[in-house]
């Protein structure tokens, strides 16, 4: 049987129904727009920030806190969702050995889980540091061994920076560190300690931080995905398509504008259109252009670090009360342990029964990311073990969800492998914009995400880039140093304005370790 091809005509084509995707199909659809998104997951929207439910149990990707400097940002989420966020407490702390350690560290804390040898060895092998520190600082493990001694790095500094990164960490830049861990200093938290002990400090010595505690932060009660599919739901409801199951095969331009050809198992579809935002990997996104762009070679060059959770269903209890647990421990792979149900109640339909994530760092292909399910829960059930969570005998089933190009990596040849791509892109084809995270090869959250959309929809809607949505990475550290005004900051021309409150979410982009260039 022939598969069938069918054809359509719209204003915008979106590829990607994430965050950055649904944001633009979302305001296009307001202002009266024809739009289709085609979208290569069958099933979920969201991209990264989706929810995935496996028998009535709901995980997200890492955990996604509803947070953005942006009062435009947050007012489209309360427009999307009006009526299902709920506050939620944060909690997260660091697990070694069998305790509990307050995130980020409390040094007499720190000290009195560590035991009376091990904290000895920790002070001597500080002190040892600070009276002969080395000299070159060039790289995190450098910087953070001169800050708080060898031991304390190897406790709770190295193995779980490496797990994350995929780097040793005397590979990774000490600029990192220093941003990173900047007001952290075993000095300060000495002297904090001796004024407690003197009855002069009262705040309450509990094991997490006060400032930790007070802090909330809002999450949709189903999970972020309930965020993508309500915004998915007013795109339909407005006459839009969002077609599911759909990768792109191929992105022309001729004379007609955009022909964009989707694939799904039962058949092709054709979107033809004035404009196309593009969520999708610039790497992936690259080879589906025809002709093929010149810049092609720099987008293979691009790389991602990839991503996955194993979920645990146990019958007990929940086995702590933070949202996640960082594990400082080199016995085990996994990095992060997410407890579901400290996110919302609702992400755990049966209270018998405790949920949680643990989440493996991986490059796409390695042993972790191409083990079975069945091994990666086995694998998951025994680490719970070994880290005295849980018996193995109490895990009822599990579910894995894995992740690909989870972090767009930041190497010392991605910045130029864009700018190239993005000049020859902006060059040959202005209705064609790219946004989001791995749409710019930013490492950004939802709401930075979700703004570069909203800043694309105002260029097409005045036929106009007015606004220069690449110009944030480089200028947010300039800003960062404390500088100038809103318009040269973001490289704007002179007649678009961008309200302060653009400016603070474009700048909120978050630091990311860079690897030491060869000597
Ligand atoms: C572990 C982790 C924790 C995070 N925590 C937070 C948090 O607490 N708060 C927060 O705000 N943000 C958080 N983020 C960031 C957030 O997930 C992203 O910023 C956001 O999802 C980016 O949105 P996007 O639309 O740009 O991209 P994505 O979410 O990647 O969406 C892109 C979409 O495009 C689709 N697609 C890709 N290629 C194609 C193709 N060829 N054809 C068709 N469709 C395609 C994908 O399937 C996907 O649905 C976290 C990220 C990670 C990895």
């Amino acid at each position: 049987m022939r598969a069938s091809v069918s054809e359509r005509q719209v204003d915008v084509a979106i590829i990607g129904a994430g965050p950055a995707g649904l944001t633009a199909a979302y305001l296009l659809t307001k202002a009266g727009l024809t739009v289709t998104v085609i979208e290569k997951d069958a099933r979920y929207v969201g991209g990264i920030s989706r929810t995935v439910e496996h028998q009535g149990f709901r995980f997200d990707i890492g955990g996604h806190r509803f947070f953005s400097k942006s009062k435009e940002v947050v007012d489209l989420w309360n427009e999307i969702l009006p009526d299902d966020f709920i506050v939620r407490p944060r909690m997260s702390r660091i697990y070694y050995e069998g305790k509990f350690y307050s995130y980020p560290l409390r040094a007499f804390e720190a000290l009195r889980n560590l035991g009376l040898i091990r904290s000895g060895l920790c002070m001597a092998s500080y002190l040892r540091w600070k009276a002969f520190p080395k000299k070159d600082t060039r790289s995190f493990e450098d910087w953070t061994i001169n800050q708080f001694g060898k031991k304390l790095f190897s406790i709770f500094f190295k193995t779980y920076t490496e797990k994350v990164w995929g780097m040793a960490c005397s590979d990774i830049s000490a600029d990192w560190a220093a941003q990173r861990i900047k007001g952290l200093s075993l000095g300060k938290a000495v002297l904090d300690g001796f004024r407690r002990s003197l009855g002069l400090n009262k705040k309450p010595n509990d094991g997490m931080e006060t400032k930790t505690l007070l802090e909330s932060f809002r999450y949709p009660r189903k999970g972020p995905g309930m965020m993508w599919e309500a915004a998915r739901d007013h795109v339909v409801a407005g006459g839009n398509q969002v077609l599911m199951g759909h990768a792109l095969k191929q992105l022309s331009h001729d004379a007609e504008g955009w022909r964009v050809s989707a694939t799904n198992d039962e058949g092709e579809r054709i979107i033809r259109a004035r404009h196309v935002i593009s969520s999708a990997p610039i790497r992936e996104l690259l080879g589906r252009i025809h002709p093929l762009p010149e810049t092609l070679p720099q987008a293979r060059d691009l790389k991602y670090r990839d991503f996955l959770t194993v979920a645990l269903m146990i019958r007990s209890p929940d086995l702590f009360p933070d949202n996640w647990i960082y594990i400082h421990d080199s016995k085990v792979k996994v990095g992060r342990i997410q407890n579901f149900r400290s996110w919302s109640p609702e992400m755990v339909p049966d209270e018998e029964l405790a949920c949680v994530g643990l989440e493996y760092f991986c490059f796409e292909g390695d042993g972790l990311w191409s083990s079975s399910d069945e091994e990666l829960i086995a694998l998951a059930t025994r680490e719970m073990a070994t880290l005295g969570l849980c018996d193995p005998a109490t895990v009822e089933g599990g579910a894995v969800v894995r992740q690909e190009k989870a972090y767009p990596v930041y190497d010392d040849c991605y910045a130029a492998n864009v700018a190239a791509i993005r000049d020859e892109l902006e060059t040959a084809y202005p209705t064609l914009h790219l946004v989001g995270r791995n749409g710019m090869h930013r490492y950004n959250n939802q709401d930075h995400a979700m703004m570069t959309a909203m800043l694309t929809v105002r260029n097409i809607l005045a036929d106009n880039r007015a606004f220069d949505i690449w110009a944030v990475n480089e200028d947010a550290e300039y800003h960062e140093a404390g500088d100038e005004g809103a318009q040269a900051t973001i490289g704007m021309p002179q007649n678009a304005e961008l309200s302060e409150d653009q400016r603070v979410a474009l700048d909120s982009v978050r630091t990311v370790p860079r690897p030491l260039k060869a000597a």
